[in-house]
């Protein structure tokens, strides 16, 4: 759980002078033990942030955040540990996330150098981390350069199922996977999560995918949530005018939905984060705009059925 979670990077300009990037603005999120909450919003809008503060990778620069009641907020070293071990994150670029250098077992086993197990354990468990995200034994001794795209998800996947984690991200673990093989990295992450009860957040770009995995979904703009609902009910029955546009440009295959949704064009760019609109951070994209959406920030509302917006349309 994130209680108005912040946080902010400080990047130097040209003339000696200081910015502030808010990546995250006092953000509220909590996953429940059990569900996956897709996280969906365009790129830059701050879900890797968000999701590697959760877990406590990165520090935020403000709020709280706690892990089954624990604060975990400003934990260190020692004290931090066995909550790294139960959330892990499976990282979007399985190219890039795993050492070249560096054999499938000596990857697979990192997170585990804390445990001290003996040689034999860790290979032991190794060999049935890899057996249980679909690798041959032999995987063991080579690099990853000698596997495919979707084999190295694979890896990625056995790495952060090491420590036995409860919770964890998935950062868009197949955007940068061939189509053909997305499907199956999805079926075996659903797999892995019913057999080891596990709780995802899960960062992504497909809204069709996210609609078919996701119990919730939290829609994110420029470093906020603007709305969250249960899957179905956002989908059927988005009230944001972002979460309307973000839907709009996606096929709905049923025709009756397609009806039913006011579609609403997105019209503009990205803001730039360094500088936020006043109000509601929305209003220069937002075709409802009015003065009161430029002078006074929305609050989250709950409109009932744990469906929850933030714009001054639904109050
Ligand atoms: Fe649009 Fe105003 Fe709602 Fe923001 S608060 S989404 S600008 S109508
Ligand atoms: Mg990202």
């Amino acid at each position: 759980t994130a209680n108005h979670v912040s946080k902010y990077f400080e990047q130097k300009s040209f003339l000696g002078g200081k910015s502030v990037l808010k990546a995250v603005d006092e953000v509220d999120i909590t996953i429940h033990r059990g569900e996956t909450l897709g996280l969906v919003g365009e790129s830059g809008c701050g879900k890797s942030t968000l999701s590697r503060t959760l877990v406590r990778i990165l520090e935020p620069s403000g709020g709280t955040i706690s892990y089954g009641g624990a604060d975990i907020t400003s934990l260190k070293g020692n004290d931090l540990a066995p909550y790294h071990s139960k959330m892990q994150i499976i990282y979007q670029d399985p190219y890039s996330a795993l050492n070249p250098n560096w054999t499938v077992e000596a990857i697979v086993a990192e997170p585990l150098a804390p445990l001290r197990l003996s040689k034999e354990a860790k290979r032991e468990r190794v060999l049935s981390l890899l057996a249980d995200v679909g690798l041959r034994e032999d995987a063991i001794h080579r690099r990853p350069g000698a596997f495919s795209g979707g084999q190295r998800q694979r890896i990625g996947i056995a790495r952060a199922l090491s420590t036995n984690p409860e919770f964890i991200v998935c950062d868009e673990p197949i955007s940068a996977l061939d189509v053909s093989i997305q499907a199956q990295v999805i079926n075996l992450l659903m797999d892995l999560k019913a057999k080891r009860a596990l709780s995802y957040l899960f960062v992504a770009h497909d809204l069709a995918m996210v609609r078919h995995i996701a119990d919730r979904v939290a829609v994110m703009y420029l470093g906020k949530i603007v709305e969250e609902a249960p899957t179905e009910v956002l989908f059927n029955h988005p009230l944001h005018p972002y979460t309307r546009s973000l839907f709009s440009v996606i096929p709905i295959p049923d025709p009756i939905l397609a009806r039913e949704v006011k579609r609403v064009p997105l019209q503009g760019e990205l803001p730039d984060p360094m500088h936020i609109p006043s109000g509601c951070r929305f209003r220069t994209r937002c075709p409802y705009a009015t003065t009161m959406c430029e002078a006074e920030a929305p609050t989250m509302v709950d409109v009932g059925g744990a469906h929850k917006v933030a714009c001054h349309l639904h109050k």
